[in-house]
């Protein structure tokens, strides 16, 4: 449910609803444009049954002063609707390299975040930092706590990888992306990381969503790769409903019998998610294809698509990479790519952060 606001309500009519919702167990999230503000009304189901959100809720609420209507939302997800939220959410992220000190992630510029899968080195991330931000990038990727399909697979230098992120973060003027794990470690990885991301595999750790919920950092939040378009926007929600409005959606493929490719890039999910939500999208060319050949063309597919930021894999020598060596480009031809994938985003209106 969403109550829609008088053009010229007042502060404390606002407040006045959202005492109104919280006395009878329910959360009211803010949401205050240039237009108009609205209430977006949730609450979990409780053990009667009922979650409060009733028809006669919505009568009562629309006889508050200050309340123009209430409309139920016909989705499973609320917070992440288009319906709640009409204007596209942007997302700040502190980034030194760049004039103003920040890039908006969701507006009309592309952001271009790069880095090995995985830290393995000074040298190995150094190197490959000082090249991505060479050709444009602003967000160093970098996984420090992997997840590992094989228990004996290389997962991470953990605490240690952090520290070199943040040495490079310091060294480049970069941002830093990094995967968070597990509710526990997100304290410590936020101390490091400007970004969190959830990966594919935890996409529906409720525990995790809602850790990261509770901070305040952007989130990137990779699609499961056999989750349905409903199903990540309701694991978006989990962030959103615990108060972080910094999500941002991440596609990087999915299962299908297809097994020429590691996974199916859904390029419509793209468009898609940007009809039913207002938060960016983003797009993972490399866990989304397995192939560093794959890799460019499905970045500019992305960008025609509309994606909001890419976020790519580079190797410094992709061939004894510990971790996603074939799917990682390298330094050579993501100096190619990048031309290729300003041509596109002026192709369509857009400009990268860096232009
Ligand atoms: C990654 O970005 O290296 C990664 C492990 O991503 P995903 O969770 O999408 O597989
Ligand atoms: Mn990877």
């Amino acid at each position: 449910m969403i109550i829609v606001m008088q053009s010229h309500c007042s502060p404390e009519q606002v407040e006045n609803v959202i005492t109104f919702l919280e006395d009878r167990g329910l959360n009211g999230h803010l949401s205050q444009g240039v237009e108009r503000t609205v209430i977006g009304v949730v609450g979990s189901v409780d053990i009667t049954g009922s979650n409060g959100v009733t028809p006669e809720l919505g009568e009562s609420l629309e006889g508050l002063s200050g309340v123009e209507s209430v409309l139920r939302v016909s989705k499973p997800y609320k917070l992440a609707s288009r319906e709640f939220h009409p204007k596209d959410t942007t997302v700040k992220v502190p980034v030194a390299c760049v004039a103003g000190g920040s890039v908006t992630i969701g507006g009309n510029e592309v952001v271009m975040m790069a880095g090995p899968c995985t830290v393995e080195s000074e040298q190995q991330l150094f190197t490959t930092a000082e090249a991505v931000r060479k050709e444009g990038a602003v967000i160093l990727r970098g996984g420090a706590f992997k997840p590992s399909t094989s228990p004996y697979g290389f997962r991470g230098l953990g605490e240690a990888g952090l520290k070199l992120l943040d040495k490079a973060r310091k060294e480049f003027g970069m941002a830093v992306i990094t995967e968070v794990m597990t509710p526990t470690d997100v304290a410590m990885v936020s101390e490091y990381a400007d970004m969190l991301q959830i990966g594919t595999r935890n996409m529906q750790n409720y525990m995790l969503l809602d850790e990261v919920g509770r901070t305040r950092k952007p989130v990137v939040l990779k699609r499961g790769m056999s989750a349905t378009i409903e199903e990540w926007l309701l694991a978006a929600e989990y962030v959103l409903a615990q108060g972080n409005p910094n999500v941002i959606l991440c596609e990087r493929g999915i299962r299908t019998f297809e097994k020429m490719t590691r996974n199916t890039m859904d390029i419509s999910a793209i468009p898609l998610i940007k009809r039913l939500s207002h938060l960016p999208i983003i797009s993972d060319p490399s866990q989304g294809t397995g192939s560093r050949d794959l890799v460019t063309p499905m970045t500019l597919a992305s960008l025609a698509a509309g994606t909001d930021a890419l976020l790519i894999e580079v190797h410094p020598n992709p061939d004894v990479a510990l971790k996603d060596g074939a799917q990682s480009v390298t330094i050579d031809q993501f100096k190619t790519l990048m031309p290729q994938a300003h041509a596109i985003a002026h192709a369509i209106g857009r400009k990268f952060v860096t232009d």
